[in-house]
């Protein structure tokens, strides 16, 4: 079954290395005007795709936990007067961990939330500051706590890397601490210095002191080797999770599965097309007020394409893909695949190829090796945030 996404376009604060479609807002009526265009656009695609239930429901952005809980309940209420899900589909809200007290927490479990995404990204109040976060590491503890009382059914904690003057000797505390509060699934991220962000214009002028790639590949191999040695398996790309915690919601996309996206910039994939209907929040906004609810991006992925995207996506899994299964797309990969793993960053566990741990090191090269056009290039950078 396909997976439903809402992008929550509103954070307190735009982050300085932020790229993705949000606005920094709290303003009620804005957060009324978004859900009321949200119930517009579901009702749209219930109609126009035949799309009526899902195995798991992201909610994503931004911070949906900036909705207030009055929102939140009406948000649930939209989605659900369109829209189902089977009482054990997995049901995630990503929150940040500055903006979560007890009373929205009782109210996500009340609303069948079972999944909670945190925010943390690193336990050092310096880092927290630079990286332009609201909250500090007491907040992420006592949250963390807090959603422990009520039992949600799993917890991903976010952690990100390569922070402008981040030391090894800092790392290993965050895992430390990370591995001390025991969440059943940790995703760790690279921070990016993205088109765009203040982070970029920080970078060119030479005010971001980034770690080196040497210092990098040793960060990635102690997160494999701290996590890995506390129980947590390395199942994809990035993703670290105790037995049967794994994201479904995420395997559905590097399956290739369909997806129903709504809100700014989110992308859907339904019957072998891709396609966006807004880039940002305003033009969203413009848009579903005027009933405008044609697509910006169109991709009609072909039977060629579509086998390309779906191998490069199951890259991302620890076990990689079976090649040989993908006829129309292997014979164009063949000699690169080869030669990848003549250089050690591929290897066979037949009928399976899958990056060594050497290649994971530089997945994304190997991909851009990999890819056949632009649109399988376009499936891997957005995979796992496909917003
Ligand atoms: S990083 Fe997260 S909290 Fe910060 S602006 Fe982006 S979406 Fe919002």
């Amino acid at each position: 079954m396909p997976g439903l996404y809402v992008h929550i376009p509103f954070c307190q604060k735009h982050c300085p290395y932020c790229h993705f479609a949000t606005t920094a807002t709290g303003n009620e009526s804005e957060h009324q005007s978004f859900l009321r265009a949200i119930k517009a656009e579901a009702e749209f695609a219930k109609n126009q795709y035949g799309l009526e239930t899902f195995d798991t429901v992201y909610i994503g952005g931004g911070t949906p936990s900036a909705l207030r809980v009055d929102e939140t309940k009406e948000l649930f209420k939209i989605l659900r007067s369109s829209f189902s899900w089977p009482a054990d589909a997995e049901v995630t809200m990503e929150i940040n961990p500055g903006e979560v007290d007890a009373q929205k927490a009782q109210v996500y479990k009340e609303l069948g939330v079972n999944r909670i995404s945190l925010g943390a990204q690193t336990f050092h109040d310096h880092h927290l500051e630079r990286l332009g976060r609201i909250h500090r590491r007491k907040a992420i503890v006592e949250v963390f706590r807090m959603l422990r009382e009520y039992q949600f059914k799993s917890i991903n904690m976010d952690l990100m890397i390569r922070l402008p003057d981040e030391t090894l000797v800092e790392l290993n505390s965050d895992l430390e601490k990370l591995c001390g509060c025991s969440p059943e699934h940790i995703s760790v991220y690279d921070l990016a210095v993205d088109q765009g962000t203040a982070f970029e214009r920080l970078h060119k002028a030479g005010k971001l002191n980034l770690p080196s790639e040497e210092t990098h590949l040793e960060m990635e191999a102690m997160v494999q080797n701290i996590l890995c040695q506390n129980g947590y398996n390395d199942y994809a790309l990035s993703c670290f999770s105790k037995p049967e915690h794994e994201s479904k919601h995420n395997l559905n996309y590097w399956y290739n599965g369909e997806y129903l996206g709504l809100g700014p910039s989110a992308y859907s994939y339904i019957k072998g097309v891709r396609f966006q209907r807004a880039l940002d929040y305003v033009s969203y906004m413009t848009k579903i007020r005027k009933k405008d609810f044609d697509v910006i991006h169109e991709d009609v992925i072909d039977d060629v394409e579509k086998e390309a995207e779906t191998f490069l996506l199951r890259l991302r899994l620890k076990n990689g893909a079976p090649l040989s299964r993908f006829k129309k797309y292997a014979p164009h990969v063949q000699s690169r695949i080869d030669e990848l793993v003549e250089m050690e960053l591929m290897e066979w566990y037949y009928p399976y190829v899958r990056m060594t741990m050497k290649g994971r090191a530089v997945a994304e090269e190997i991909f851009a090796r990999l890819v056949l056009s632009s649109k399988e290039a376009r499936t891997q950078n957005s995979c796992g945030i496909i917003p």
